[in-house]
């Protein structure tokens, strides 16, 4: 069965390459009814922290990507990585150099002069008929993995293609520190192998990576997985993602008003596709998700359709769901939402015009604050045959049955009375009303405001 892992390492929030990476993880083993791993690679103790842990954790919750297993740390595990490596040791796949700092300088400028790439010469590295140096006392030794020096190590990327790289290219790696404490590759290797993972979906910086982990899981024994290196993220100015483009955590998301499904449909389709569709449920997704098309090069962030697609889910949301985010923004700013129509009502009547939640919550201030129009605006707006035709429509108000069609009808029969154009009326009529030119239909307003609001604020005509 197919079992894929999110690996972040806890030294920041959960950006939006993270995000993308964690989403593909989970879609590919939903698509496969497999199991969908967490594993927090936290090996890197002087820049990992709690609050980056919970920070990936809390965002992988507003994205609904829920993990099967995990989360697994890799500092838990510290006694399983010393026990492969003794393992190792004692199979011969790898073995104890005690070259010096000093040593090692000295072998990297001999091989600089002579203008070869620096590596480790294999000093300590066991061979039949080798005598190795005598262990110089009080020194403690690295390990290192025995790579295989001739031929290649090829795999078929998912979405690079195939790659080869020579043998000759690789070092010896260090696989566990002079004072034991294992290197991040071979932790790497190693929970790969336990947690079973089939498939490893992760940002083209780990490409460098792979054929040493290739390496070290034959010398293991262990089955191989498939690799999925996603390109990065670009900003929409073609530069590498970054603060600069704004926000690069997801949980700046939430707070700038997008929800989930707008960030998860975004992020679906940046680096991937299914003929032209754009807009899908994570079902549908999950259904459709592959690897064959995937993208190979860079993806462009664009906030553009981001918030197109935001658009399309707040006005798809229910009413209710939006009110309870809406609803504490209104609150802290001190507005007293008792004073004005119910705000689901509200919300309902707004949400097509917005592409954010917070654009929903300031849109929604005008039915709870008392209208305070330009006097200039008025003016130009409220001309003498415009007074004579909302005093007509406000003694209308009084006694008309309340409901939005009859509004519309009756606003009709004053144009019509007052030969005046929608515009002329309806234009002075929001200014009362709201303080504002640009509203949903006068009808719909007028509406929500309720008979007595609205006879009050006209009856200065
Ligand atoms: N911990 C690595 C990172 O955050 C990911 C390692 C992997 O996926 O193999 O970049």
């Amino acid at each position: 069965t197919v079992r894929t892992r999110f690996a972040p390492s806890p030294t920041g929030f959960l950006h939006l390459g993270g995000a993308r990476t964690a989403l593909y993880s989970w879609a590919y083993a939903r698509h496969h009814g497999g199991q969908f791993v967490l594993r927090i690679e936290d090996t890197d103790v002087e820049r990992s922290t709690p609050e980056a842990v919970q920070a990936i954790i809390d965002g992988m919750q507003w994205l609904g990507l829920q993990h099967d297993e995990g989360p697994f740390y890799q500092m838990k595990r510290m006694d399983r990585y010393r026990e492969v490596i003794d393992q190792m040791l004692k199979e011969g796949t790898a073995y104890y150099c005690y070259c010096s700092h000093e040593e090692l300088e000295v072998m990297r400028e001999k091989q600089k002069a002579a203008g070869e790439s620096p590596r480790y010469d294999g000093t300590w590295r066991p061979e039949p008929g080798k005598t190795l140096p005598a262990v110089p006392e009080g020194r403690n030794p690295v390990v290192r993995f025995k790579n295989p020096k001739e031929g290649d190590v090829t795999w078929n990327d998912r979405v690079k293609g195939e790659i080869t790289i020579s043998n000759s290219q690789l070092d010896d790696l260090i696989i566990a520190r002079s004072d034991g404490t294992p290197t991040y590759n071979f932790c790497v290797v190693v929970d790969d192998w336990d947690m079973r993972i089939t498939h490893v979906i992760r940002g083209d910086d780990h490409v460098n990576n792979t054929p040493r982990q290739i390496n070290i899981l034959k010398a293991l024994n262990a089955p191989l997985p498939e690799y999925a290196h996603l390109p990065m993220i670009l900003g929409d100015d073609g530069e590498k993602l970054s603060k600069r483009h704004g926000a690069v955590s997801v949980m700046e998301y939430p707070g700038a008003g997008y929800l989930p499904e707008a960030m998860l449909n975004y992020l679906a389709r940046l680096g991937w596709s299914h003929g032209d569709d754009e807009v899908f449920s994570m079902d549908q997704f999950c259904e459709w998700f592959d690897f064959d098309h995937l993208s190979s090069s860079a993806a462009q962030f664009n906030t553009e359709k981001l918030n197109w697609l935001n658009n399309h889910y707040i006005r798809e949301a229910d009413n209710g769901r939006l009110e309870a985010l809406v609803r504490p923004q209104l609150e802290k700013m001190g507005v007293r939402l008792d004073q004005g129509p119910a705000l689901q009502d509200v919300i309902g009547l707004m949400k097509d015009r917005v592409n954010t939640v917070n654009e929903l919550a300031n849109a929604s201030l005008m039915f709870y604050m008392e209208p305070d129009p330009d006097p200039e605006l008025v003016k130009e707006h409220l001309t003498d045959e415009a007074r004579a035709a909302l005093k007509e429509y406000a003694a209308n108000i009084e006694t008309i049955e309340w409901d939005r069609e009859a509004l519309k009808v009756m606003m009709k029969g004053v144009l019509k009375q007052n030969k005046l154009k929608m515009p002329q009326v309806a234009m002075p009529l929001r200014l009362f009303l709201t303080g504002q030119l640009h509203t949903p239909s006068i009808d719909a307003v007028v509406c929500l405001f309720g008979r007595e609001t609205v006879l009050s604020r006209l009856k200065d005509l």
